[in-house]
């Protein structure tokens, strides 16, 4: 979980293998099983990055970082236009647990 914190903005990235995705809080998610099954299907859940994200939210098993507008801002670039984002890695090595 990613919070913005100039603006207060909560973001969830959900950090796949190969890609990151964008999961709302209102089971909403940046990736094509998402798209294909919101649109065309109508499946019980939305896909396995929001069913995901709500047993991390449960078990609280969820890194928090809290980092600038700016920041917040390019890691949301680089997950929708490059699929994932070198940004929030970065942060995430940073951060000690
Ligand atoms: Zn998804």
């Amino acid at each position: 979980m990613v919070k913005d914190i100039d603006t207060g903005f909560e973001l969830y990235v959900f950090r796949g293998i190969e890609r990151d995705y964008l999961v709302s809080p209102c089971r909403m998610c940046t990736c094509s099983d998402f798209l294909i099954h919101f649109v065309w299907g109508k499946r019980a859940y939305p896909c396995y990055h929001v069913v995901g994200f709500y047993i991390a939210l449960n078990e609280q098993k969820y890194v928090k970082l809290e980092l600038g507008h700016e920041e917040v801002k390019e890691i949301v670039l680089e997950v929708l236009f490059q699929g994932f984002s070198k940004l929030l890695r970065k942060a995430l090595s940073k951060q000690t647990t």
